[in-house]
């Protein structure tokens, strides 16, 4: 099959490849590159220009063709992360002109890092049921509860968190999404340490943290609505077929070289079988993503496809950490080196972390159940 993006795009793409080679060179300032691309409206098209955004139409397609040429040259592209990602998104289209104008332009420039306090012990993917309680106190919200799995929580300026306000209505329409400043009394972070030797992701005790009455997005009792608007961006963040292909030529690599009974590990049989069949995966899932943006270029609602690619790229994901496992050998069973983390990629690294993202954003056995209820309008499950 043979997928191009048709005359306008193509001519975009030379435009975006002619600003890429004037402003970018190796090692050059990727600050100052991303504000003459956002300047231009290349980075972050969806963010009009009032909020510190490329104020584009948001076409994902023009998106998609800028990260391509990005990558080709080397030069950085629009920022990843939480704050970008999930909070930035959520506060365009759910946040008081007065959040979207303080938080927006310095999340999407990294001036501010957040994060996310959604899960507690006992509350993961039955989210609803959480405990945090957010009391009000003449101008400020009053927080206690305790937050886990909390990505990156050591290093952000901000949380956005769920918390239970109150009210009537049951469990999902009496908590309230607040935002609140890490550094204020009350907060305190304890990193978790994993099996890939890192901290990534910690616990947060809040006893008695305060925050200001308006940081809260949307009214008290919207938490559970303004809450899955977040999940939605956080899922569709992590359907990247990019990645996935990276990782498969990293192992090409790996199996190119590395020998087995005296023979190139990729001559095998059953390596070359398993690498034929996750191109094979990794393509199919290229091409469901690409509908997916076409439909959301086009103004349609892509419905069950943005609900099955973030299942179908973690399930890929565990497949090459698998492969990763076997090209690897004896190295496979070794943590990986100091200074292995995740923005560089290794192998190893992936395989340990492959079945970290299959949870993260929300478990595959939750995704199959939203695809049966939502996607496909069956019974909801018994629970
Ligand atoms: C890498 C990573 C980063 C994360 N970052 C954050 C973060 O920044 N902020 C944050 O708030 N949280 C974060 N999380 C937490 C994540 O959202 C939760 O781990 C996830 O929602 C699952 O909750 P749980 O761990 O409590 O598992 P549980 O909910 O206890 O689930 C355990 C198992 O039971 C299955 N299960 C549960 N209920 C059902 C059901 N109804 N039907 C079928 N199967 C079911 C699940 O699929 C899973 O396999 C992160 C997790 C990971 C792995």
């Amino acid at each position: 099959m043979q997928l191009s993006f048709g005359p306008s795009y193509e001519r975009f793409r030379e435009e975006a490849r002619a600003f890429i080679g004037a402003h970018w060179s190796p090692g050059g300032d990727a600050r100052a590159f991303r504000a003459e691309a956002i300047a231009r409206g290349y980075f972050y098209p969806r963010f009009p220009k009032a909020y510190g955004g490329g104020g584009g139409d948001g076409d994902p397609l023009l998106s998609m063709i800028v990260r391509e040429e990005c990558a080709a040259a080397g030069a950085p592209f629009e920022l990843a992360g939480i704050g970008v990602k999930m909070l930035a998104p959520t506060l365009l289209v759910r946040g008081a002109e007065w959040q979207k104008q303080r938080f927006i332009g310095p999340t999407l420039m990294g001036d501010v890092l957040w994060c996310q306090g959604y899960s507690e012990p006992e509350a993961g993917s039955d989210l609803a049921s959480l405990r945090t309680r957010a009391v009000r106190e003449g101008d400020e919200w009053v927080i206690h509860g305790h937050k886990i799995w909390t990505s990156d929580a050591h290093r952000a300026d901000f949380m956005f968190l769920l918390a239970r306000t109150g009210g009537e209505g049951g469990k999902h329409n009496t908590l309230s999404y607040l935002l609140l400043d890490m550094r204020q009394p009350g907060v305190t972070v304890r990193p978790l340490k994993q099996l890939t030797g890192e901290s990534h992701f910690n616990e947060v005790f809040l006893d008695g943290a305060r925050t200001p009455a308006d940081w809260i997005v949307g009214a008290p009792g919207e938490g559970w609505s303004v809450g899955r608007t977040t999940l939605a961006f956080e899922r569709a963040g992590l359907n990247a077929p990019d990645m996935l292909d990276d990782l498969v030529v990293q192992i090409k690599a790996i199996a190119r070289t590395k020998l087995r009974d005296g023979r190139p590990l990729i001559e095998h049989d059953h390596i070359m079988e398993e690498l034929g069949i996750i191109d094979g995966y990794c393509l199919a899932h290229r091409y469901s993503v690409l509908r997916q943006v076409a439909m959301d270029a086009a103004g349609e609602d892509p419905g069950l496809a943005a609900l099955c690619t973030k299942l179908s790229a973690t399930d890929i994901g565990l497949r090459i950490a698998r492969l990763a496992q076997d090209v690897l050998g004896d190295q496979g069973l070794l943590m990986p080196p100091p200074g292995v983390t995740r923005d560089n990629m290794d192998p190893m690294f992936w395989a340990l972390r492959a079945v970290a993202v299959t949870i993260a954003g929300g478990a595959s056995n939750i995704q199959r159940n939203i695809i049966a209820e939502r996607g496909l309008d069956l019974p909801r499950s018994a629970q």
